[in-house]
């Protein structure tokens, strides 16, 4: 069974579809990568996955439960999933241990020192170990944005949701981030996530979808649409990024 399913969704702002009828199915441990114009509805798609936004049509199943159904709980689908979008996110006037923390407390009801243990063994794995007690001032971008993937994983999430999470970055400090995400797949963690940069993508992706104007224009294997785009909005689009 699919880990999610998309099923012809369509969301308008303003009476504008910026989502005409998407399509997609994202299997466990599955990368899949959104590429697309500014604009093209990319954000948008994952913000309707963690329920930011209210679908207009269609519906979205999460381990086949449809969450898109309006009597389900919102923070109760918010809990499967890890989010990080492009700005971190994290609280500046907290360690990042409590960063870490914080949610698996609060929301998994936790016991702290269990928490804290799982929190120290993430920070370890990623390299970050000697900076649990540091505040998020203190470190550099690429160590906050792997914090930020770090606290959302520490919700054992079933699918994460990566937006742009290198476009705030000094270029210097980009791989720092891509090799955490790189390790992500290979732990076998379901994901999508939206990027700019295309060799990451061709290099991570199991499936490589291009939106342009809201519709989902092609989708395959990344040897496909990077060598191969079947569609001229495509091609035209890979023309420009690469
Ligand atoms: P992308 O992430 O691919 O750059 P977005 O999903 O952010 O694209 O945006 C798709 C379109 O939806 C854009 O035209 C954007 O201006 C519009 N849009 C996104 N969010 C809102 C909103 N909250 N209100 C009105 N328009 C929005
Ligand atoms: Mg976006």
């Amino acid at each position: 069974m699919s880990l999610l399913t998309i099923e012809g969704v369509w969301k308008n702002f303003h009476g504008h579809s910026v989502l005409r009828g998407i399509d997609l199915e994202v299997q466990p441990h599955e990368v899949v990568s959104l590429i697309g114009p500014s604009g093209s509805g990319k954000s948008t798609l994952l913000r309707c996955v963690n329920l930011l936004e209210t679908v207009d049509d269609g519906s979205i199943h999460l381990d086949g439960q449809e969450i898109t159904d309006p009597r389900v709980d919102a923070d109760d689908v918010r809990k499967r999933l890890g989010i990080v979008f492009q700005a971190f996110n994290l609280f500046p006037h907290m360690t990042v241990l409590d960063n870490v923390t914080l949610a698996p407390r609060q929301v998994l009801k936790t016991p702290k020192a269990q928490a804290e243990e799982e929190a120290r063994e993430l920070l370890a794995r990623f390299g970050l170990a000697a900076k649990a007690g540091a505040y998020p001032d203190q470190l550099s971008g690429g160590q906050q944005q792997r914090v930020a993937v770090i606290r959302a994983l520490a919700m054992q999430p079933r699918l994460m949701l990566l937006d742009e999470v290198t476009s705030a970055l000094d270029p210097e400090l980009v791989l720092d981030v891509l090799g955490i995400i790189r390790e992500l797949k290979e732990s076998g963690m379901t994901m999508i996530l939206t990027t700019h940069e295309m060799s990451f993508c061709r290099d991570i992706s199991d499936t490589v979808c291009f939106l342009d104007g809201g519709v989902l224009v092609e989708k395959g294997s990344p040897e496909k649409i990077f060598a191969s785009p079947e569609q001229p909005r495509t091609r035209e689009f890979l023309r420009s990024v690469l």
